[in-house]
């Protein structure tokens, strides 16, 4: 019986690299464990259910977060919006709204209408979901690892809400090699209206 267990064992271990052949980041290396522990302190800090009730962005705004309970969040979004802001689901590649979408404006949170990309770091990724090379602030959006599925990912969340949003990879274009991978359902895009200016 013990050496039935060993082919298995050493598959799992193949597989395993495998794995992390396709999706280890190469800028992020893959976190150890005091890393997932320093992070997962970091997001404690940033979590949008503590005590101080707000965070400061890169410009110096205070943002208050929103706290508000499944049933709110059931009746004020959509079927879908709630699936995937509130229950980490995920939209059918080639399906969301916005992967597709070439007009200029900003990408809000569907849930709480922050701010969150730009339609200059927006890019044809190829995915079929909407892709970004950056937030419009790091701070808007919270970086969580995801374990779920037997993957090793990056979630990523609104910081001000908690909505799920997709996870972050580390191939794409520059300058910052990553890939955005959004849900168009976690967003509500802004069309820049007419003769506003770029920034
Ligand atoms: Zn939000």
């Amino acid at each position: 019986m013990k050496t039935a267990a060993h082919p298995l064992f050493f598959t799992s271990l193949f597989l395993l690299g495998l794995f992390f052949a396709a999706c280890t980041p190469k800028g992020r290396q893959a976190m150890n464990d005091d890393q997932i522990q320093e992070n997962q302190t970091a997001m404690e800090k940033k979590d949008p259910v503590n005590e101080s009730g707000y965070f400061v962005n890169s410009a110096g705004d205070t943002i208050y977060y929103v706290n508000k309970s499944d049933e709110e969040w059931r009746r004020e979004l959509s079927e879908e919006q709630y699936r995937i802001l509130r229950h980490a689901g995920t939209e059918r590649a080639f399906t969301g709204m916005y992967y597709d979408n070439h007009d200029k404006g900003i990408y809000r949170c569907a849930g709480c209408g922050l701010p969150l990309f730009s339609s200059d770091a927006k890019y044809d990724s190829g995915s079929g979901w909407p892709s970004y090379y950056k937030p419009i602030d790091e701070k808007h959006i919270v970086e969580v690892p995801d374990d779920s599925y037997g993957m090793k990912r990056i979630e990523l969340r609104c910081a001000r809400c908690g909505g799920h949003l997709g996870h972050v990879f580390p191939d794409g274009p520059k300058p910052t090699g990553l890939r955005y991978c959004i849900n168009s359902a976690s967003l509500s895009f802004e069309k820049k209206k007419e003769g506003e200016s770029e920034e």
